[in-house]
């Protein structure tokens, strides 16, 4: 049995890089795509020469079977060894999509999926659901593609073994390969009557939601793993697993450092300058914080265990509150008046105002202006 030299069909090399491929076969495929050659027979059968010679050799996997196989043809080979060469073959033949062995287990694939939580839930922990599409065993079949009240029977052109052998005389001899059942399509089982449910099937594609288990403290980007919630398995293979990664949407109040959290509340001059009782809100609900006198703008003050827990130990970090100064989004006449007297007892010398009146009296002194009372 010959197979088609794919190097000559792309036009490129034993030693061709994947590069080059890909770009011979870019060239190729337009030139002889049937949108570009209607009616052409010659020109379709190039291209589909074309597109099985691509996806043979920008396969590393099958390429290199294809380099060692391909146009061996030895007098009497025997190509019947099951494990070796046979499935080799069949994936060359039948395309990654098919398993290596056919009648052996799937495993299911794993998924993954995405949640976006609060603080909040970081805070406490939290049972949320997320929505997954998934592969799941057919519950009206379990997942033996026959109809309920049937069942699937052996196949009676393998005898249930899901394989033939398959000999063909050459020139050069007797080649005798093994290759997949094509009545059961290897499964060495046939279903008569398939289950309406998936169609025989096996498994069905559903949107389910799956609750997840949050723990608190739970850092950004955490892929929580639900082992057996991704594609179910087939014919005994595993069932895969769920990675659930968790995303922490941004508070408006609070930003996260590690376990800690930071805050900031903008407090006016006079309560920073003489000090203050404030209200404060943290995760766990509001609380009075202490402002001492003379406090700088921008100092941090810190609230002992009200961050966030730790993963591991549950113990809480610490709420860093930083106070910054609020300005007044305007000012009246008598603000404006307190603020230059305060601005000339502290021996502060306002340009702007380096020509007006005097507010205070010792400033009036001071300037040797005579008051006018
Ligand atoms: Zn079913
Ligand atoms: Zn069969």
């Amino acid at each position: 049995m010959s197979q088609p030299d794919y190097y000559a069909i792309l036009g490129v090399e034993r030693t061709a890089s994947a590069e080059e491929i890909k770009s011979a076969y870019r060239k190729l495929a337009r030139q002889y795509h049937p949108d570009v050659n209607p009616d052409d027979p010659e020109a379709e059968e190039k291209f589909k020469q074309i597109n099985e010679a691509y996806e043979v050799l920008s396969d590393p996997d099958k390429r290199a079977v294809y380099d060692r196989f391909g146009h061996t043809q030895a007098p009497n080979a025997d190509f019947g060894d099951p494990f070796g060469m046979a499935e080799s073959l069949f994936q060359m033949f039948f395309g990654s999509g098919v398993a290596v062995n056919p009648r052996g287990p799937v495993d299911g694939s794993d998924l993954r999926a995405d949640i976006t939580i609060t603080l909040e839930q970081v805070l406490h922990g939290a049972t949320v659901e997320v929505e997954v599409e998934r592969q799941r065993l057919c519950e009206a079949c379990k997942g033996t593609g026959a109809e309920p009240g049937t069942s699937p029977e052996r196949c009676p052109d393998c005898q249930g073994s899901g394989r033939v052998r398959f000999t063909q005389t050459t020139v050069l001899g007797t080649v005798t390969r093994v290759v997949p059942c094509e009545r059961c399509r290897g499964e060495g089982e046939i279903v008569r009557t398939p289950c309406r449910q998936c169609r025989g099937a096996k498994r069905v594609r559903q949107r389910e939601r799956i609750p997840v288990n949050i723990p608190p403290g739970v850092e950004a980007d955490t892929a929580l793993l639900l082992r057996g919630q991704g594609d179910s398995g087939l014919r005994g293979g595993r069932d895969g697993d769920l990675y659930v990664v968790v995303s922490i949407a941004p508070h408006p109040r609070f930003k996260r450092r590690g376990n800690d959290l930071v805050t900031q509340l903008n407090l006016t001059f006079p309560q920073l300058a003489l000090g203050d009782e404030v209200e404060i809100e943290t995760l766990d609900g509001k609380m009075t914080l202490e402002v001492p006198e003379l406090t700088e703008p921008y100092t941090e003050l810190t609230l002992k265990g009200y961050g966030l827990p730790n993963p591991r130990t549950g113990k809480r970090g610490d709420l860093y509150v930083r106070l910054g100064l609020k300005m007044p989004k305007k000012l009246t006449d008598a603000q404006r008046n307190l603020l230059r007297q305060y601005a000339e007892l502290s021996g502060v010398r306002l340009k702007r105002y380096a020509d007006a009146e005097p507010t205070s009296f010792f400033e009036k002194i001071r300037r040797g202006f005579k008051t006018e009372d």
